[in-house]
């Protein structure tokens, strides 16, 4: 049987991008369906305006560090206005480099949404086009609990849109989103309160990180709203502002709000897909898939955000390419979903890679050794400023081997990037210690710990 394309993409996102990219490298005649701007979540809603506008948070925090160097006031004045004007050029000058990059691997790009028709057809508009094999990499979007009034909140896609810059901001939720925006919003001069149904924010990652972004987080003036009760969430629209009621422990507490992000999580964006037409199976919500990123359709593969395994821009990448790899350039690989680093982009910054101590603990018992160290960072002892860094290793003690690192404080995520290279490759507490360390640095505290 002869298709149109040996490769049809639909999405034209960080996973879909890198495969189909790949797929052509080997010669693959490929095509890919985007139905929004060429990027996806990552380049034009997520990853790269958001790190643009922490970019743009920072400054205040500087201004203020400053004058314990020296400097005089600097009476600010911000235009959020000019910020969202800027980083949404920025972000349509990258669509269109993705574009360019597409043209020049050979790839053709069909913009519109692609829904399956069966396993080896995907109509886009009006047209219908066949492929021997398929991608899926059509990502995920926001979730928001069903909650009275929660129609009048947003997600993180409208916080890169918004037409003021809101004077009282609440963000409900305690994972990245949530504590992404709720630190941006209060460097850019907000009033923040951040809503969490735990006692504190990002569940899932090392107690210590946890505990020292909030404090961070606290210091800067941001309130918490800890302890929810379920179901309790409510938000009424008042003539001076939105009112969010909930409950915490019995007790009813209210915040008003200007405007409200909603950052509850994410889910894939399989409703319009057509998978039913191809018989590809959906397991809780997500592509189910083999480590192989195949589905129950041998022909039809999916990867990043839509299969929900670990949804960061890099895993996406690295899943398209490894399809491609192995599909393509007849070169079998999978990747390995275990040892990812990964930062929160808050002030302060988290960064993490590898094994809680709560997961090591859970896994080895006493044979769990903890080093760890927390300390005004230097360029703070000028600054006045109450603001600490914390560093971590989780050992297990019984072959020495590094199996997490943790870090709050500036630059977290440099420095992590590193340190996964070495917990990677097996790196054991000596190897740490017999590295010579940079100094003055911060890094240095990780070949330092005793
Ligand atoms: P996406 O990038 O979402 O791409 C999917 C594409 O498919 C989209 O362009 C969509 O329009 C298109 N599409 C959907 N359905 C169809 C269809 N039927 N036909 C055609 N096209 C379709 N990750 C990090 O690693 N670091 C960060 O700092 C970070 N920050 C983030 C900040 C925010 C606010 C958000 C929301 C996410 C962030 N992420 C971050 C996560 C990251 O953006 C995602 O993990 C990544 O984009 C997933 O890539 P993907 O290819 O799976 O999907
Ligand atoms: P997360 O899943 O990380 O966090 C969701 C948060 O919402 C949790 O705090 C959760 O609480 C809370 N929540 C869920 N339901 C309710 C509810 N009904 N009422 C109150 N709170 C609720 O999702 P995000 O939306 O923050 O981010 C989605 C994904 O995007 C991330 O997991 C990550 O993979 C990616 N991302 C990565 C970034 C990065 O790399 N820097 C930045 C931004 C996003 P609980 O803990 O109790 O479940």
């Amino acid at each position: 049987m002869t298709f149109d394309y040996d490769l049809f993409v639909i999405g034209a996102g960080s996973g879909g991008l890198a495969a189909s990219k790949r797929a052509a490298s080997y010669g693959a005649k490929v095509a890919i369906a985007e139905g929004d701007l060429v990027g996806g979540t990552c380049v034009i809603r997520g990853c790269v305006p958001k790190k643009l506008m922490v970019y743009a948070s920072s400054f205040s925090h500087l201004y203020e560090d400053a004058l314990g160097y020296g400097w005089g006031k600097v009476e600010p004045s911000f235009d959020w206005r000019k910020l969202t004007e800027v980083v949404d050029k920025e972000v349509r000058r990258l669509s269109q480099l993705h574009i360019s990059f597409l043209e020049k691997a050979g790839v053709e790009l069909f913009p519109g949404y692609g829904k399956l028709l069966d396993a080896h057809t995907v109509e886009v508009g009006d047209r219908k086009i066949t492929a021997d094999k398929i991608l899926i990499a059509v990502g995920g979007h926001a979730v928001k609990p069903d909650s009275p009034g929660i129609e009048y909140t947003i997600g993180s896609d409208q916080m890169f849109h918004l037409p003021e810059q809101p004077k009282r901001f609440v963000a409900i939720g305690a994972g990245y989103i949530a504590v992404e925006f709720a630190c941006i919003m209060n460097g850019l001069g907000s009033e923040v309160t951040l809503i969490n149904r735990q006692e504190k924010i990002l569940r899932g990652f090392d107690e210590d990180l946890r505990t020292g972004i909030q404090d961070g987080m606290s210091k800067h003036g941001i309130r918490f709203i800890s302890g929810i009760t379920d179901h309790t969430l409510s938000i009424e629209k008042q003539p001076d502002g939105l009112k969010v009621t909930v409950s915490v422990g019995g007790k009813e507490e209210t915040v008003m709000a200007d405007t409200i992000l909603c950052a509850t999580g994410r889910k894939p964006n399989l409703s319009k897909l057509g998978l039913e037409n191809a018989g590809v199976e959906i397991i809780n919500d997500a592509i189910a898939v083999k480590s192989d990123s195949s589905t129950s359709q041998p022909n039809i593969f999916a990867v990043g955000d839509c299969t929900d395994r670990l949804n960061l821009t890099p895993v996406a990448i690295a899943e398209g390419r490894a399809f491609a790899d192995t599909v393509f350039g007849h070169t079998p690989r999978y990747i390995s979903h275990s040892n990812v680093a990964t930062a929160v982009f808050s002030q302060p910054e988290g960064g993490t890679v590898g094994l809680t101590e709560a997961e090591a603990r859970e896994k080895l018992g006493d044979a769990v050794k903890i080093y760890r160290a927390s300390f005004r960072p230097m360029f703070h002892s000028l600054t006045g400023a109450d603001e600490k860094t914390m560093v971590k290793l989780v050992i297990d003690s019984t072959t020495d081997r590094v199996l997490g690192a943790h870090m709050v404080g500036k630059d977290s995520a440099e420095v992590m990037q590193g340190l996964a290279i070495a917990i990677n490759m097996g790196a054991t507490k000596k190897d740490f210690d017999a590295t010579i360390g940079i100094h003055p640095s911060t890094a240095e505290e990780f070949v330092t710990l005793r």
